[in-house]
């Protein structure tokens, strides 16, 4: 239903679907920097068309679940065969070898449970800590973000004390709508990166702290890597005071390698959230994987961990495919998805010095960060509304340019990445910044 005002097929499109759907879009998080979602009709590798026919480089990737590539064919083989065979059985044959491949390579998955979202699994992991260890509350940290729930949506925070702008709608950090003091009286929010802080906190409230819950490297905060021996000294603070670590890996989590941040780091937490990438990028599927000794309260039915559709076959197939393909020949998908992506971060930088836009690149290859600013973050905390109001602008003008990125100034490498893809983000990466450089002068 072609609009008069609308210039193009798919603005046409974005006006008859935003009538219906409010701000045009399934999830608020494009919100402050997407007037209207682009709407897809061909993916193939690592390119996706809109419906005006226009060819970008989709290094958004769904918020990072896209590892395998669009149209991966083993990928889509074993998840077309599964909708032929067993699609809506609630208990299939690939059980077993979904789960064998998580114990495999995940060093804290001695049993494993499977949901759909990654905000799910994680309100099931704390429900599981607050049984074993009897406390109540948890620890969450200060620009980690662990999904959609009352209790938990932190997402970006901005300095202590620091407002949230008008411009930020239905910001990260703030919705109305919670259930009173869902947040005080559950959680204390303390800064990352900062063991002493949480010793002190454990010294003084330990014996009704439940759960420690951190990305391993805090990517929602800007791709922010945990200080050298941090995550061991967490380790050690939660053993001392008897309080479950789980390491939220919804992100890290077969992007760093498929043992994720806890091999990478050889820190190996209590209880871990897996999601996004364990599904390949196609289908939802989240697993909650952790100690024999904690998850056997599932087992005995003191805790309830429930769920129509949890261990779907259409997840199951994707959990195998996907892990099956990462897994061949010692994980070199992975090493040479990093090596690309680490050639279209060296082009970003370049280009960004010879016209002197400040830009710093951080975190690991597989979930950076870009920074309009000089100094790499050294704290989620760090990642102020001014400098994330930059960042978007870099955002909007790589995606004008052709490369998509996720939300915000995150760059999602999958593994059909390759050297065709590094001379595109070459070619259209100078000119996003070129176009960044003239409206950073003007500010
Ligand atoms: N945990 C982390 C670290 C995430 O990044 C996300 C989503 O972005 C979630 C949890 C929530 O996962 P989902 O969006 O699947 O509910």
């Amino acid at each position: 239903m072609k609009t008069e005002s609308a210039k193009s097929v798919m603005q046409a499109y974005q006006l008859r679907v935003k009538r219906l759907l409010p701000g045009g879009v399934h999830y608020n998080f494009h919100l402050p920097w997407e007037e209207t979602p682009i709407h897809f009709v061909k993916t193939k590798d690592s390119r996706v068309w809109d419906m005006d026919g226009k060819e970008y480089l989709d290094l958004y990737a769904r918020f990072g679940a896209l590892i395998v590539g669009h149209g991966n064919r083993e990928y889509n083989e074993c998840l077309k065969e599964t909708i032929d065979r067993t699609l809506s059985v609630s208990h299939c044959d690939m059980d077993a070898e979904a789960l064998e491949l998580i114990a495999k390579f995940v060093p804290s998955a001695e049993m494993i449970r499977f949901g759909l979202s990654g905000t799910e699994i994680v309100q099931n992991a704390l429900r599981l800590a607050r049984a074993w260890t009897g406390k109540n509350r948890f620890v969450r940290f200060e620009g980690h973000y662990h999904g959609n729930a009352d209790n938990i949506m932190g997402g970006r925070r901005a300095k202590t004390g620091e407002p949230v702008p008008k411009d930020f709608p239905g910001d990260l950090k703030g919705t109305l709508g919670r259930a009173r003091d869902c947040m005080e009286s559950q959680s204390y929010l303390l800064p990352w990166n900062d063991a002493d802080a949480l010793e002190d906190l454990l010294i003084r409230h330990g014996d009704d702290i439940a759960a420690v819950i951190t990305e391993p490297v805090c990517v929602n905060g800007g791709s922010v890597m945990p200080a050298p021996g941090y995550l061991q000294r967490v380790r050690e603070l939660c053993d001392r005071y008897h309080v479950v670590l789980i390491f939220d890996e919804i992100i890290t989590g077969f992007r760093l390698g498929l043992g994720g941040a806890q091999a990478a780091f050889g820190v190996t937490p209590d209880l871990t959230t897996l999601g996004k990438a364990l599904g390949g990028g196609g289908v939802p599927v989240s697993a909650l994987v952790g100690k024999k000794e904690i998850m056997q309260l599932l087992t005995e039915k003191k805790v309830i961990h429930a769920g129509t559709f949890n261990g779907y076959p259409l997840g199951l197939a994707a959990v195998k495919a996907t892990l099956e393909i990462l897994s061949r020949n010692n994980g070199a998908a992975i090493d040479r998805m990093n090596s690309i992506m680490q050639q279209m971060h060296a082009i970003l930088k370049e280009e960004a010095d010879a016209v002197g836009l400040p830009l710093v690149i951080q975190g690991p290859p597989s979930c950076a960060s870009f920074h309009l600013c000089s100094e790499p973050l050294a704290n989620p905390a760090d990642y102020t509304f001014d400098l994330l109001a930059l960042d978007i602008i870099l955002n909007n003008n790589l995606a004008r340019h052709g490369i998509l990125v996720s939300t915000v100034s995150r760059l999602y490498p999958n593994i059909s990445l390759n050297e065709e893809d590094v001379e595109w983000f070459r070619e259209h990466a100078g000119r996003a910044i070129a176009d960044t450089k003239e409206i950073y002068d003007e500010m």
